[in-house]
C-alpha cells in the first residue's frame, strides 16, 4: 500500500516509527530499527500489514542462514525492481514493521522471520512465499523446542495454503512442517511446495519422526522414516559442483563471495525463492556476486600481514558448517558464555571438533577453559591465548581463521574495529 492510499492511524505509526528510528540512530543506539517498528506497532497494531498491502513479499526462515539467504535473495529479487529488507537482527515483527515503514514504497520485500514469529508473521504481511531453511536447536536447553517448532510452522501453513513455500527436502522437520497433514505420501509433493536440497551436516535433531516417532534412517543422500511413509521428496533445486540445478536441468555458475557450500546450499534457496517470483536463475546468478559480507559475518581483515577471515558459530549446526567454510589455516575459537549465548557451555559436546586436527587451533574467550576441555577430549591439539593480538603474533603471516560465538564474535568485531 502507498502512503497516500494508508489509513490516517498507520500514515501517522509509519512516520513516527521512521522518526524514532532515526532519532535512535542519532542518539548512537544501533540502527533504531527495531525501537521505530515497536512504537509504530504501539500507535497501529496493524501498521505491519498496512505496510505489507500491496508490495509481493518473500519470509525467510529457519534456525541458520536466514541472514544471508535474506541478503542473497534481496539481491536475486532486485532483477525486478527495488526491495524491502530488514537489517541484521532486526527480525521480528517491530523489525519488519520499521523496515518497510523506511524502504517506502516498493514493489518486493523479502523479509528475515525469526523463527517462532513466523505464524504472527505470515498472518500480518501474507506473503507471496515463504521459505523454509532448517530447524535445529539453538542452544542446549531449547533442543525440545525443535519438534514444537515444525508443529507450529505446519499449523501457521495449513491456515496459508495459498502461500507457495520453498522447502528444504535435507531437512525432516522442515518437510514434515511443509507437508500438509494428513498421509505423508500422498502430501509429499503438494503443489504449492517447492523443495531445495543444500546439504545438512546437522542431524543430531532429527533422528525420530516428527509424525511417527519412528527411526529416520539414512543413506547418502536420501533418509526416510522407518514407520511411516515420511521421506525425503525429490528436490527441484540442487546444489552440484560450484553451481545450482534448476528445475528444468540447466546448470548455473554461482560464483559468491561468500565461502562455503553452505553459502551454495543458500544461494540455491534464493535462486528458487526468486523462480517464485517469476525471475529466471539466468538473470539472477550474476547478482549473487555482489553480496559480500553479511553483519560483519565473513568479513575479511588485513592487519600485520594476516589475513583475517569472521565466522559466527552460534549453535552446534553452525560449527560445523564454520568448520566446512574455513581454509585449512590457523583457526582461532572464541567462546563465551553470557545471556545472548546461553549460559551452558555443554553444547560443545554436541560438536565434533575433529575436522580441526591438522590445523593449528588457538582458543581465547570468556569460556576458552570449557572449549580447551572438549578440545582435549576431541584429541585436538590446541593452546590458549588470552587476547585478539595475541592469536595474531601466534600464528605465521596468511590466513587466520576466527570461528566464535554470538557475544565472542562481537568483542573480536569490536577490537579490530579498534585496530584498523
Ligand atoms: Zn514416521
Amino acid at each position: 500500500m502507498t502512503d497516500a492510499k494508508m489509513p490516517l492511524r498507520a500514515k501517522v505509526a509509519s512516520s513516527v516509527s521512521r522518526t524514532a528510528a532515526a532519532l535512535s540512530r542519532a542518539a548512537g543506539r544501533g540502527d533504531g530499527s527495531v525501537i521505530g517498528g515497536w512504537i509504530g506497532l504501539k500507535i497501529d497494531p496493524d501498521l505491519l500489514a498496512h505496510l505489507s498491502a500491496g508490495r509481493a513479499i518473500a519470509l525467510v526462515s529457519g534456525t541458520n542462514g536466514k541472514t544471508t539467504t535474506t541478503r542473497l535473495t534481496s539481491a536475486a529479487v532486485g532483477v525486478l525492481g527495488r526491495v524491502a529488507t530488514n537489517s541484521f537482527g532486526a527480525n521480528m515483527p517491530s523489525g519488519h514493521t520499521s523496515a518497510l515503514a523506511k524502504a517506502g514504497s516498493t514493489p518486493y520485500a523479502v523479509l528475515e522471520v525469526d523463527e517462532h514469529y513466523l505464524a504472527q508473521v505470515l498472518e500480518a504481511t501474507e506473503p507471496h512465499v515463504v521459505a523454509l531453511l532448517n530447524l535445529s536447536r539453538d542452544q542446549l536447553d531449547r533442543a525440545k523446542e525443535v519438534a514444537m517448532m515444525a508443529q507450529l510452522w505446519r499449523a501457521a501453513l495449513v491456515r496459508h495454503t495459498n502461500v507457495r513455500v520453498v522447502a528444504n527436502a535435507d531437512d525432516p522437520m522442515v518437510v514434515w512442517a511443509a507437508t500438509p497433514p494428513g498421509d505423508p505420501a500422498r502430501g509429499i509433493n503438494p503443489p504449492h511446495v517447492t523443495w531445495f536440497s543444500a546439504g545438512q551436516r546437522w542431524h543430531d535433531d532429527s533422528w525420530v519422526c516428527p509424525e511417527c516417532g519412528s527411526t529416520i534412517q539414512r543413506s547418502g543422500d536420501q533418509w526416510w522414516c522407518t514407520g511411516c511413509a515420511l521421506r525425503r521428496p525429490e528436490p527441484q533445486w540442487v546444489v552440484e559442483d560450484e553451481g545450482v540445478l534448476d528445475p528444468t536441468g540447466a546448470w548455473h555458475k554461482v560464483s559468491l563471495q561468500l565461502p562455503g557450500k553452505v553459502n551454495l546450499g543458500n544461494a540455491a534457496t534464493a535462486l528458487a525463492v526468486a523462480a517464485e517470483f517469476g525471475v529466471r536463475p539466468v538473470d539472477a546468478v550474476s547478482r549473487l556476486g555482489i553480496v559480500t559480507s553479511v553483519a560483519g559475518r565473513y568479513a575479511q581483515v588485513d592487519k600485520d600481514g594476516r589475513n583475517i577471515r569472521l565466522l559466527l558459530a552460534k549453535n552446534p549446526a553452525s560449527w560445523l558448517e564454520a568448520f566446512d567454510m574455513a581454509d585449512n589455516a590457523p583457526t582461532l575459537l572464541s567462546i563465551n558464555a553470557r545471556d545472548p549465548d546461553g549460559l551452558d557451555t555443554s553444547w560443545l559436546f554436541d560438536v565434533d571438533f575433529a575436522p580441526l586436527r591438522g590445523r593449528q587451533v588457538l582458543i581465547t574467550g570468556d569460556r576458552a577453559y570449557d572449549l580447551a576441555v572438549r578440545l582435549d577430549v576431541n584429541d585436538v591439539p590446541f593452546q590458549h591465548v588470552r587476547t585478539f593480538d595475541d592469536a595474531i603474533r601466534s600464528v605465521p603471516p596468511g590466513r587466520l581463521e576466527v570461528i566464535a560465538n554470538y557475544t565472542a564474535f562481537q568483542d573480536i568485531r569490536a577490537e579490530l574495529d579498534r585496530v584498523i
